[in-house]
């Protein structure tokens, strides 16, 4: 999973230690001794994250941030400044500049690496968030406002109840004063609300040093069950060096911070977690009110071709890394119509589509592309991977036979046909598609019930 960093940092030997640092966990790592260069490289290879190293000259760090943190382009691009840590009011000026996270240099190996895949893995999130609001916005259907980060949309939910030993009043006071800048509208909920299914709250603070860590993991998994339609976004809080912060996330918190940290690291952390709860609130609002009739088929439920469409485009336009387009046909599919009649027909397509749903990563989109064809549309997946998960929708298809409401039991398979691309830049929607057709086409011919592998399209 590691991304690439982009690393600024005035002196040579601390740019060559870091990087080697880095480098060691996997990191790729370009580097920037100045602002302009620094500016240049974000231009022009955008990176998944930005270190900015600054032992002495901090005000010129701060400069940056606000500058990398104000264009739209790198707005969601995490910014971490390290410093010596010498100076705690650091992080207050940090908070006050958008930065992301703050580190010190004397931070163990471990903890950098995994605090740093942890805002990769938040931008990720935020990627596809942002195409999904791109391709919203440009199909016409949003205005084109800005999108990250997000305007204030509505009420936010956050609850302290399970953190109560770090959350008294008067810091409970202080991480307020720091996010109503951003969240005028912020409930802060103390007492844990019990009952079957109460509602999730926005963002959810699992403090360790308030619960004890059995308690504390069990609460994570149990938020985690609770409520799939609105899932709350956890934080987790527990001792600096506690490699417990990384299985938290393992277990589906998204977020980790030292239960030591002040005011400005929470409320830093807060707002980032608000921002993409914000981000996937809008863009589920955006699709659930205007584009739904639009942008999904109503027999299935899923997206359209139309929307799948410009998905493909988006993402091949911005990834750096391989995009995947799979078709799927079900095979002889007229042949189950003129059997058992249209109406069966429907049933078979409205459970074939839940079957693959049920088969694909959230990170994966799935449309119906066609009358009996569906596309799913794959990012950053290596090639064996692909394998398989092509081989499991095939199998989802024809393993078990469908049902229909006279009890008939129809035996259905499907064929898939795969088009894959590395270099994803400058590559068109309709030519990645005409290589996966292809390949569907000697599927077909070879039998049926197969998946085959275009040439690479690039
Ligand atoms: P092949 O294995 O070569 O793909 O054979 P096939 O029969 O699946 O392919 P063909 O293209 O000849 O037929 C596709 C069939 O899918 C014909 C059409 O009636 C049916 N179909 C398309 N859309 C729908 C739909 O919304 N509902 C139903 N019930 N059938 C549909
Ligand atoms: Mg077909
Ligand atoms: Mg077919």
């Amino acid at each position: 999973m590691p991304g690439r960093i982009l690393l600024l940092d005035p002196q040579v030997t601390n740019r060559m230690m870091l990087k080697s640092q880095l480098t060691r966990d996997f990191f790729e790592v370009a580097l920037a001794s100045d602002a302009a260069e620094l500016t240049q490289s974000l231009r022009f290879a955008p990176p998944d994250l930005v270190l900015l190293s600054y032992a002495a000259e901090k005000t010129a760090g701060f400069e940056n941030i606000i500058r990398l943190t104000q264009s739209q382009k790198t707005a969601h691009i995490p910014v971490i400044f390290l410093h010596d840590g010498s100076d705690t009011s650091v992080w207050d000026a940090a908070h006050d500049c958008l930065a992301d996270d703050v580190l010190a240099y004397t931070t163990q190996r471990w903890l950098m690496a995994a605090r740093i895949n942890m805002l990769i893995r938040g931008k990720e999130k935020l990627d596809s968030l942002i195409a999904r609001q791109t391709t919203i916005t440009q199909m016409g259907f949003a205005e084109p406002t800005a999108i990250y980060p997000p305007q204030f949309v509505r009420a936010f939910d956050l609850d302290i109840s399970c953190a109560l030993k770090i959350f008294d009043p008067p810091f409970a006071q202080k991480v307020s004063a720091l996010l109503n800048r951003h969240f005028p509208m912020l409930n802060m909920i103390r007492t844990q609300i019990t009952g079957n299914d109460p509602p999730a709250a926005d963002v959810t603070i699992v403090d360790e040093t308030s619960l004890g860590r059995t308690a504390a993991f069990q609460t994570i998994c149990e938020l985690r069950k609770r409520n799939p339609e609105k899932e709350t976004s956890i934080l987790y809080s527990c001792s600096t060096n506690s490699p417990n912060a990384v299985r938290s996330l393992e277990l589906g918190a998204q977020e980790f911070i030292p239960a030591s940290a002040g005011p400005s690291c929470f409320a830093t952390a807060l707002r980032r977690m608000i921002w993409q709860k914000q981000m996937s609130y809008r863009t589920e609002r955006a699709v659930a009110n205007h584009l739904k009739s639009a942008l999904t088929d109503p027999l299935t439920g899923l997206y359209n071709r139309r929307y799948g469409l410009q998905y493909l485009g988006q993402h091949l336009a911005r990834s750096k890394t391989s995009v995947t387009a799979m078709i799927l046909d079900l095979d002889r599919f007229k042949q189950v119509n003129d059997t058992y009649g249209h109406l069966t027909g429907d049933l078979v397509l409205q459970e074939a589509a839940k079957r693959l749903l049920g088969n694909i990563r959230s990170a994966d989109l799935l449309c119906r592309y066609g009358g009996e064809e569906f596309l799913i549309i794959l990012r950053d997946t290596p090639l064996e991977t692909l394998q398989e998960i092509a081989d499991r929708l095939r199998r989802a298809i024809c393993c078990t036979p469908f049902l229909d409401d006279r009890e008939n039991r129809i035996a259905v398979s499907a064929s898939i046909g795969v088009s894959t691309t590395q270099a994803s830049g400058g590559r068109e929607p309709m030519e990645v598609l005409e290589f996966a057709d292809r390949a569907l086409y000697r599927a077909k011919h070879a039998g049926r019930n197969r998946v085959i592998f275009g040439d690479q399209a690039a």
